[in-house]
This record gives C-alpha cells, sequence and structure tokens, in this order.
C-alpha cells in the first residue's frame, strides 16, 4: 500500500457518516488549548523577540534539561550532550534513517510496523527483514559483512499492534544488538499512556544499566510530546550517546537548523506546569474508549477474529481467520460508515492482508460500539472470502 493510497483512503474515510478507526490521532478534546495560548503569551512577554528568532540546532537549553530529567525518572541518566530536539519524533526517524542507512543496508523492522518509519526510511533504500523473534532466531552470520543499519521498534503499545515486548523479547533484541554491532532505534512516543500493568524499563535504561554509560549504548530513544500535549507544536526528541548526537546536529541544522524555538518554549511551559495532570487525563480517556472497543469487539465479532489486547496506547490489532482480505473489505466498510486502515500498509512486503488497524482514540464509547457492530456485521459476510452480500 503506497503513500498516495494512503492518502485517498483517508479522504474516502473523513466523508461524513463514517466512524473512522483509521486515524490514530489524539483526541483534540485533550489538547490544554486554554494553556497553550496562555503559555504563548508567557513565552512572548518573558523571552520577547528572541523566542521568535533562529535559534540553536540541539534545541533549547531549558528543554533540553526538561528532557534530561524526563529521562533520569525513565531510569536514563543522561547529560544534555545526549539530546537532540527534533520536529515530532518523526523527524528523529527520517534523520536516524538518513545518517545510518546506506542504499542496500539491512533494516530490521518489526511485523508489522509503524508505516511512518517506513516512510521515514524508505528514501535511503534500505533492504526491510523482519526482526528475529524467538522463533525465528537469526544469527549474527546472516547478514554476512555489513552489519544492518539498525534495528527498530516500537516497544510499547506499539503502532499498530497494540502490543508490548516482555522482558524476554527485550533482552533478546539487546543480545542481538550487541551480537550484529547494530543500533536499535527505540520508538516510545505512547509508553506514557499506560492504563494498566507495571511499566518495563525502557530498552535505553537496561542497555546502560548493562553498558555502564550511555556514551557506550547502542539504543537511540525517540520520544514526543505529541501524544500527550499535541502534535501540532511538532516537538519531539532523540536521547542517544553523545557521538550519535553530534552527527544529527549536523543532520539537524543542514535540514531546518533548528525545531521552532516558540514551540519549545511553550512545550517547556506546559511541560513544567501541565505534565502529570495532562498525562492522568489523557490515559483516563484513552482508558475508557479502549474499554470500550474491547467490550465491543468481544460482544459482536463473529468467530475467527482475533484481537490484541493492549495495556495502553491507541490501537487494537485485529485478524482474522481463513481467506479474509481487510483490503478488499474496505470500499463496503466505508459504505457501511465505518473505517480501519487494512494491515498490508504495515507490512513492507505487502503481509498482513487478514488483519486491520483499529484505532479507539477518536470516536466516543457509544459510536465505537455502533462502528464495530457495523464491522462485526461486514466481517461475518466476508469470512472465508465469501461475499453474499446481495
Ligand atoms: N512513532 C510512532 C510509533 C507514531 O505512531 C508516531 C505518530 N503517529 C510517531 C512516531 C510520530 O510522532 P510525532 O512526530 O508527532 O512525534
Amino acid at each position: 500500500m503506497g503513500a498516495s493510497e494512503i492518502r485517498e483512503l483517508l479522504k474516502v474515510i473523513e466523508a461524513p457518516g463514517v466512524i473512522s478507526f483509521a486515524g490514530g490521532i489524539p483526541d483534540p478534546a485533550l489538547f490544554p488549548q486554554a494553556a497553550v495560548a496562555e503559555a504563548y503569551r508567557h513565552v512572548l512577554t518573558a523571552t520577547g523577540p528572541a523566542a521568535l528568532q533562529y535559534s540553536v540546532s540541539d534545541g533549547d537549553p531549558e528543554l533540553k534539561s526538561w528532557v534530561v530529567r524526563h529521562m533520569a525518572r525513565l531510569g536514563v541518566p543522561c547529560e544534555p550532550e545526549n539530546i537532540l530536539i527534533t520536529s515530532g519524533s518523526q523527524q528523529g526517524l527520517e534523520f536516524l534513517g538518513r545518517l545510518l542507512i546506506s542504499p542496500g543496508d539491512a533494516a530490521l523492522v518489526a511485523a508489522p510496523t509503524y508505516l511512518g518509519a517506513l516512510q521515514a526510511f524508505s528514501a535511503y533504500e534500505p533492504r526491510y527483514d523482519a526482526l528475529p523473534t524467538a522463533e525465528t532466531n537469526r544469527t549474527a552470520t546472516s547478514y554476512g559483512e555489513r552489519a544492518p543499519a539498525f534495528a527498530y521498534v516500537v516497544p510499547e503499545f506499539a503502532n499498530p499492534s497494540g502490543e508490548t515486548m516482555d522482558a524476554a523479547q527485550r533482552r533478546d533484541l539487546l543480545a542481538l544488538a550487541r551480537d550484529l554491532g547494530t543500533l536499535v532505534i527505540e520508538d516510545s512516543p505512547y509508553a506514557e499512556l499506560r492504563f494498566e500493568g507495571e511499566a518495563p524499563p525502557a530498552l535505553l535504561a537496561t542497555d546502560i544499566a548493562e553498558t555502564g554509560h550511555i556514551d557506550r549504548s547502542r539504543v537511540a530513544y525517540c520520544g514526543s510530546f505529541s501524544k500527550i500535549f499535541t502534535p501540532g507544536l511538532r516537538v519531539g526528541w532523540i536521547c542517544a550517546r553523545a557521538d550519535l548526537i553530534e552527527r544529527l546536529v549536523l543532520v539537524k541544522q543542514a535540514s531546518d537548523l533548528n525545531a521552532p524555538r516558540i514551540n519549545q518554549l511553550v512545550i517547556l511551559r506546559l511541560a513544567e506546569t501541565l505534565y502529570a495532570e495532562q498525562v492522568a487525563k489523557a490515559r483516563a480517556t484513552y482508558r475508557v474508549k479502549r474499554d470500550a472497543m474491547l467490550a465491543a469487539l468481544a460482544a459482536h465479532m463473529p468467530a475467527g477474529a482475533r484481537w490484541t489486547r493492549p495495556e495502553g496506547g491507541m490501537f487494537i490489532w485485529l485478524e482474522v481467520d481463513g481467506d479474509f482480505d481487510a483490503k478488499a473489505m474496505l470500499p463496503d466498510a466505508v459504505e457501511a460508515g465505518v473505517a480501519y486502515v487494512p494491515g498490508s500498509a504495515f507490512h513492507h512486503d505487502g503481509a498482513g492482508r487478514n488483519a486491520m488497524r483499529l484505532s479507539y482514540s477518536l470516536p466516543d464509547p457509544a459510536t465505537i460500539e455502533t462502528g464495530v457492530k457495523r464491522l462485526a456485521a461486514l466481517i461475518s459476510e466476508n469470512i472465508g472470502g465469501g461475499r453474499v452480500r446481495a
């Protein structure tokens, strides 16, 4: 599924009357609009024209200090030189792809994986390879002379699967990175949106505990304020070994000089005054929606449909047994007033035909129930590949 196909898809999905589980974007009701307005006023008064000026490429020093303290809370001892402020974590992914991939290099990705990451990396022409799992356990020798450019994972409440890597998977991944001499990109924009259960340590934290210092670590952590405050200000960060950050700063300089300073300062003010409150609000909101979707799936889906049970985040991954094609069914689904993203969009090789990503982030619980009912009826009709509708 190409980018243009997805753009076309999103247009249809926005049609009136369609309940969309496709978006996967934050609930705008959670945006702290008044606080953002107050923060812009405060920043313009306190910092004046300097807030509107070009700025340093690595990021505002005070925001970097906040991120250093935040990473310490995640068990990651680091210094400002380990941080680069980016325009959203998406830019961080693109920079890492630009810096690390030479055409033909292997890039190890989960199947399914975040579509935006595939888009960020593909311009640099990697050869995608499935991240080895316990079942497909692969040794260092299979990559020949050249180590893979990196292994990319979304360890918590993954987009699109909703799944969280367990302790054994994390241990295996870090061991693989060590054996292959490759980097792990830990993309973690959803980690704060945990509804239940214990948060596992960040891969970067575990790796530092093993290697003794972040500057010896094989993990680059991509963080974001998008899912906590608003994606509209486009502020995220990379936390990694200082020599890697130094090279990434040069990429940032070449790309856009700096992330908008005023937005960095506004995010800093929000982070200093509102972070815990906003995280609690987002968790409570998405938890109710997740529960509504899980309850509706259990009540309405036919036998042969299976889905994940996320402990946080915004996504449920649904698979249907047998000869089922989620992409082929989409036009009928939109006509029936419900939309999703077909699973094949999240696979580099077109796999995932029988799967779909459902996001519960936007609709309210009652609408979620109606949408799941519509979807379940259609899946029942399409199960086994038979399109029995008149
Ligand atoms: N990584 C993942 C897994 C995402 O789902 C998203 C946004 N959907 C991003 C990165 C990018 O987020 P942002 O650039 O807004 O920080």
